[in-house]
C-alpha cells in the first residue's frame, strides 16, 4: 500500500462475531465481549473507583495496545460517563492500530452493543480516514479525547509523548500475534507508565508475565472471564507522592484564529484563560475576512510536512463540524490543475500516494465542471470534506465561553518575568498577570518575545477583493488555482488573495484588485468574463488587506519559546506562522499546545512536534534593544 494509505483489517464474521483473517483470532470474546472488557480491563484497573476521584480540570489516561473495533474504548467511555466526576475533567484514551477496520466493519461490529449505541454513533461519525499517523478525536463535548495512532506498535509508542494511568494490553493471543507482546513492546509500556500505573490483560502466558515483572511491574494472576482460567493484572509500585500537573493561569495574546481556537480549547478542558487583543473584539486582523477557504496543498512526497498538513486538514474537518451551516460550509473544494506544471505535479502526486476517497480524488474537466457548477478549463483534485468558513464570525463564536475572560483594547507592549509569573503590560498602563503566556499575535509576535536575538517571522500582505455577485457565475464550491474563488455570501463573492512580500501598505489598492481580477479571469474565464471584468471599477471595489504571519521555512510554529541559549522557557509559548493556512492549521496546533499546557497526551508524533519548534526561527546575530 502506498503512503499515506494504510492497510485495513480483513474480517470474517462467524456467528455474528468478527475475526481477523490475518491473525486467525477473535476481536472479543464470543460469549460476551462487553462483559469480558468490563471484567478484564475496567475492573482490574479499578477504573470506576479511580475515575470518580479525578480533579476539576484534570484527566485520566488509558493506553491500549490494539484498538480493533473500539469496544474497549466505548466501554471505558461509558464507565467514565457513569462514574467520572461531575465537574469538567477529561478521559484520555490512547490506542494504536496497525490494521484499522473500515467504517462499514466498525459500524457492523459496534451494532452488537445496543447500550453503547449513542457513543458508537459519535465514534463512527468522527472515525478518521484510513491514513497512517496520529488522529485526535474530541468526543462527548470534550469530556473524552481519543488519540488513535494508525501504524505499527513498534513505531507508535516510541514517537508519542504520554504517560498512562492504566493500560489495556489487548493484542491478539501472543501465539498468534507475537509483535504485540515483544520485550520491546513491554519496555514501551513501562516507558509510558508512572508510579501507580496499572495494567490488565486477558492473557496469563508465562513469558508475558515475566517480561512485565522484569520491566518493574508488580504482576498478579487472577481469575479470567468466563471459561478463561487466568488473566494478569499489574501495577508499577509508587515510590512516594506523585505531583499533579496544574496549568495555573494562562493568558493568550492575540484573538485571531490561533488565539481563539486555543482559548476555546483550554476553556472546554476546564482551564480558565484570559484572551487579550488590542482591538475591541476577536478576529480583526488576518482572521477578519468574511470568507476564507479551508484547504492545504499536499506534497508529492509523503514527508513530515505533508503528514502534518494532512493531519491538520482531517482534524480541522472534524473540529468545524460543530459550526456546520453556521460559519462552516463544507461544500467540497476543487484544486484545479490550472497550469501544465500543476497538472504534472498532481499526476506525480497521484502516482505516488494513495489517499482514501473521503480525503481527495482526481476529477476530469467534465466532472470538475459538474461538481463546481461552473465551466472549468481543466480537471484537478477534489476534496469532498473541505469548504469555506466565515473566519471573523467563527473567531467571535470561539471566544464566547464562560471560562474565557476578555481583555479587549489592551495593546501589549511588554512581557516581564516577575516572581515566577509574567506581567503583561499594555500601552495604556494595564497590567495582566499570568503563570503562563501564549503569544498568538501573528506578524506582531516577534516583537513581543522578551528574548535577545531575532525570531525569523515575516509578514506577507494579502488583499482580497469582494466581487458583486451580479455579473458573475457563482460556483457551488471553493475553487483554488492561482487564486481562490468562494461561493457567494450574500451579495458578494470573495476572491484573492495577493501575496505581497515587502509591502506594508494596510490600505486596499486598485492595483491589487486588478491583479486579483486578472488572475481570476485567467483561472475561471467562465466565472468572470474578461469583458465584464473590464467594466469593474477597481477604485470603488470593496476588499480587505491583512498581513499573514509566516516563517522563513513557511511552516507553522507552536511550542515553548527558545531562550536564546540552550533551552526553552517553561512558561512562555508561541503559536503563529500559519501563513495563509491558518483556518486549517489552527485547530490542530491549538489542540497540541493545549495538550502540552495541561500535561495530556500529545496529538502529534515527536518528529512532527519537532518541526514546529521555535528554536529553528532563532538567529543570534541580530540584537533587539
Ligand atoms: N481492543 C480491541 C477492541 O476493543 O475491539 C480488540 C483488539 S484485537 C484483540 C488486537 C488488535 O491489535 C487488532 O485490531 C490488530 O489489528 C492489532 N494489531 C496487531 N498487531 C499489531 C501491531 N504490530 N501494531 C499495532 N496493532 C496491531
Amino acid at each position: 500500500m502506498l503512503p499515506p494509505g494504510i492497510e485495513p483489517a480483513e474480517l470474517a464474521w462467524r456467528e455474528g462475531v468478527p475475526e481477523s483473517v490475518r491473525f486467525g483470532d477473535v476481536y472479543f470474546n464470543r460469549d460476551n465481549g462487553l462483559e469480558e472488557t468490563r471484567h478484564v480491563f475496567l475492573r482490574h484497573n479499578n477504573l470506576p473507583e479511580r475515575f470518580a476521584s479525578v480533579a476539576q480540570g484534570g484527566h485520566f489516561v488509558i493506553a491500549e495496545n490494539g484498538f480493533g473495533t473500539g469496544l474497549n474504548f466505548l466501554a471505558a467511555w461509558q464507565a467514565w460517563q457513569n462514574h467520572g466526576p461531575a465537574h469538567q475533567a477529561t478521559l484520555h484514551f490512547v490506542s494504536v492500530e496497525r490494521f484499522p477496520l473500515i467504517r462499514e466493519d466498525l459500524t457492523r461490529a459496534l451494532a452488537l452493543w445496543p447500550e453503547l449505541h449513542p457513543m458508537a454513533r459519535e465514534l463512527i461519525r468522527k472515525y478518521p480516514p484510513l491514513v497512517r499517523g496520529v488522529h485526535r478525536l474530541v468526543l462527548a463535548q470534550g469530556r473524552v479525547r481519543l488519540t488513535l495512532c494508525f501504524g505499527d506498535i513498534a513505531d507508535a509508542w516510541q514517537s508519542l509523548d504520554f504517560l498512562a494511568d492504566a493500560w489495556f494490553m489487548d493484542g491478539f493471543a501472543p501465539a498468534r500475534n507475537p509483535s504485540m507482546w515483544l520485550d520491546e513492546t513491554i519496555d514501551q509500556v513501562r516507558a509510558h507508565s508512572k508510579p501507580g500505573t496499572t495494567l490488565a490483560t486477558f492473557t496469563s502466558v508465562g513469558r508475558v508475565r515475566r517480561a512485565l515483572a522484569a520491566a518493574g511491574f508488580d504482576v498478579r494472576k487472577t481469575p479470567g472471564f468466563g471459561r478463561k482460567r487466568d488473566m494478569l493484572r499489574g501495577v508499577l509500585p509508587a515510590d512516594g507522592q506523585t505531583e499533579a500537573n496544574r496549568p495555573g493561569s494562562i493568558a493568550i495574546i492575540g484573538a485571531g484564529i490561533a488565539g481563539c481556537t486555543l482559548a476555546r480549547n483550554l476553556a472546554e478542558r476546564g482551564v480558565p484563560v484570559t484572551l487579550i487583543d488590542s482591538a475591541n473584539g476577536p478576529g480583526t486582523e488576518a482572521s477578519g475576512n468574511v470568507q476564507g477557504a479551508m484547504y492545504v496543498k499536499l506534497g508529492v512526497e509523503f514527508n513530515d510536512q505533508t503528514e502534518l498538513a494532512l493531519q491538520a486538514l482531517t482534524f480541522a474537518q472534524r473540529f468545524y463540524e460543530t459550526w456546520r451551516g453556521e460559519y462552516w460550509h463544507p461544500t467540497g473544494l476543487l484544486q484545479l490543475a490550472q497550469t501544465a506544471q500543476e497538472a504534472d505535479r498532481q499526476h506525480r502526486f497521484l502516482r505516488r500516494n494513495l489517499y482514501p476517497r473521503e480525503v481527495l480524488y482526481p476529477v476530469n474537466r467534465e466532472q470538475a465542471s459538474e461538481l463546481s457548477g461552473v465551466p472549468t478549463e481543466s480537471g484537478g483534485l477534489w476534496f469532498p470534506g473541505n469548504g469555506w468558513l466565515e473566519p471573523k464570525r467563527l473567531c467571535q463564536a470561539l471566544a464566547d465561553h464562560p471560562m474565557i475572560t476578555h481583555a479587549w483594547g489592551v495593546n501589549v507592549d511588554r512581557l516581564l518575568p516577575c516572581s515566577g509569573k509574567w506581567h503583561i503590560s499594555g500601552a495604556d498602563g494595564t497590567t495582566i498577570v499570568a503563570d503562563r503566556v501564549v503569544i498568538c499575535a501573528g506578524h506582531l509576535s516577534a516583537g513581543l518575545i522578551p528574548v535577545k536575538g531575532k525570531f525569523r517571522l515575516k509578514s506577507i500582505r494579502g488583499q482580497v477583493t469582494h466581487l458583486p455577485k451580479t455579473g458573475l457565475r457563482n460556483p457551488r464550491v471553493v475553487i483554488c488555482g492561482n487564486r481562490y474563488m468562494n461561493p457567494a455570501l450574500g451579495q458578494i463573492a470573495v476572491t484573492g488573495a495577493t501575496f505581497d512580500l515587502h509591502d506594508a501598505n494596510p490600505l486596499t489598492t486598485s492595483e491589487s484588485h486588478q491583479e486579483n481580477i486578472r488572475e481570476l479571469t485567467a483561472m475561471l474565464p467562465a466565472v468572470l468574463k474578461r469583458k465584464d471584468a473590464e467594466k469593474l471599477d477597481t477604485s470603488n471595489l470593496d476588499g480587505r488587506v491583512a498581513f499573514r504571519s509566516t516563517t522563513h521555512d513557511y511552516q507553522p510554529v507552536a511550542g515553548p519559546v527558545f531562550n536564546g541559549q540552550d533551552d526553552e522557557l517553561e512558561d512562555l509559548f508561541l503559536l503563529t506562522g500559519l501563513g495563509s493556512k491558518g483556518l486549517t492549521y489552527a485547530p490542530l496546533l491549538a489542540e497540541y499546545l493545549a495538550d502540552r499546557l495541561t500535561g495530556q497526551p500529545a496529538c502529534l508524533s515527536a518528529k512532527l512536534a519537532r518541526r514546529l519548534e521555535t528554536r529553528r526561527l532563532y538567529q543570534t546575530d541580530v540584537v533587539i534593544s
